[in-house]
């Protein structure tokens, strides 16, 4: 019998949705509600290639939800078909190395670990209790964008600090994309046939950028620490930073901790140093004439190629290099910037692969040197495996 996923991945005021037929990797539907909450809230959709986009102003998240059921009704789409709901959650703590069937122990659970995650866990929890309350009988699966991480060793997860911050408030390193660096490093592995004792590097450029090192198919570093703030430079995230900055910006701007904690997760990063976009399209059309565009640019390389490097601790050989996430995947300027910063590791960039990497099978470097590669994520599809493997097995 056909059976159906309904992924879901709820924001604070957004939410994404993809339906799925349990055994497809192509979504019946996928969609967005935006700007929930406000005048200008609305939700878009794609179903057979026809995009369509309704307004429903001040819609709650609950609203557009029931908004978005009532036009599955208007296509013909059996919610009776649908069998379980996965959704996306950032923060699963040390709890999870898995997804996970939600029941009341696992919603406990995840409520404690919103401290961690104050800006993403509620809203995903909201999204699992009204999906809860509309589909009574259907399975609910947390699928966590931390928990493929949780094979880093010690040494990777602790910060060096009094160690009853990590034992009293489970102060350590969590990484988060976790969800996308697995989906694409599966996927290196099958294109490149590649045995169980394979190394490689994942790189996710999107608005939020991080990178990660695995080793025989498991997570042992990653750039992401306690929060998405750590690592990379990112749209408008800092990366790491001093932290003694924080004290001597709060002396010099009587600035609260919290405000100054806001502007390095909403204010710095791309949009920061160029004072004019976090997005990086923006930013290379704008380079040419505008210095400081050129710097955010170059800080971006300059600190990923670093981590990069860094990441390669853990590891013996690297196997192939995998640049994901808007940037990653369409950005050939960008690559080539940061491999020209890795020419220790042997990476030599061959321009017409890079221009055209999707007919070269992804490929970006010249033939015989160190292998870089494009493999476009799927987040979605990946929750959608998960969910499927979930349900079926149990
Ligand atoms: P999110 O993390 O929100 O899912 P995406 O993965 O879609 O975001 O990545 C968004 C980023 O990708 C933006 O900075 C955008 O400018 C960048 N991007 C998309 N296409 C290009 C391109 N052709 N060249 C450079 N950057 C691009």
């Amino acid at each position: 019998m056909i059976s159906q996923i309904l992924v879901f991945n709820s924001g604070s005021s957004s939410f994404k949705f993809s339906l799925y037929q349990s055994d497809q990797s192509e979504p019946i539907l996928a969609g967005l509600a935006e700007q929930l909450g406000s005048q200008q809230a609305c939700i878009s959709f794609e179903y057979k290639q026809n995009k369509q986009k309704f307004k429903t102003p001040n819609s709650n998240h609950e609203a557009a939800i029931n908004f978005v059921l009532d036009q599955f009704k208007t296509l013909n789409i059996d919610t009776s078909l649908i069998k379980a709901i996965g959704h996306r959650v950032v923060h699963g703590g040390e709890f999870y190395n898995d997804s996970v069937i939600v029941n009341d122990e696992v919603l406990n659970n995840l409520e404690s670990c919103s401290d961690l995650a104050p800006l993403h866990n509620p809203a995903n929890i909201q999204g699992i209790k009204i999906m809860q309350n509309l589909f009574k009988d259907i399975p609910q699966i947390a699928v966590f964008d931390t928990a493929f991480h949780q094979t880093l060793p010690k040494h990777a997860y602790l910060y060096a600090v009094d160690y009853n911050w990590y034992k009293d408030y489970a102060v350590r390193r969590y990484g988060f994309h976790g969800t996308s660096h697995k989906y694409v490093a599966q996927q290196a592995k099958t294109i490149l046939k590649l045995d169980d004792k394979h190394q490689l590097i994942t790189i996710h450029l999107g608005n939020g950028c991080s990178a990660c090192a695995i080793k025989d198919g498991k997570s042992v570093d990653t750039t992401m620490g306690m929060t998405p703030l750590e690592g990379l430079v990112m749209g408008t995230r800092c990366g790491d930073i001093d932290p003694s900055i924080l004290q001597f910006i709060a002396n010099k701007t009587n600035l609260s901790l919290d405000e100054i904690t806001t502007k390095l997760n909403k204010q710095s990063g791309l949009l920061g140093l160029s004072g004019l976009s976090n997005d990086m399209r923006t930013l290379i059309a704008a380079s040419a004439t505008n210095p400081q565009a050129k710097i955010a640019i170059d800080v971006f390389c300059f600190k990923l190629a670093k981590q990069i490097m860094a990441l390669a601790t853990s590891l013996s050989k690297i196997d192939v290099l995998v640049f994901t996430g808007g940037i990653g995947e369409n950005s050939a300027f960008i690559r080539e910037e940061v491999l020209e910063h890795l020419v220790l590791l042997g990476y030599k960039v061959e321009t017409e692969f890079n221009n055209h990497q999707k007919l070269y099978n992804g490929q970006i470097t010249k033939a015989n040197t160190p292998l870089a590669m494009v493999i476009k994520t799927d987040e979605e599809l990946m929750i959608k495996n998960d969910t499927t493997r979930l349900i079926f097995s149990n």
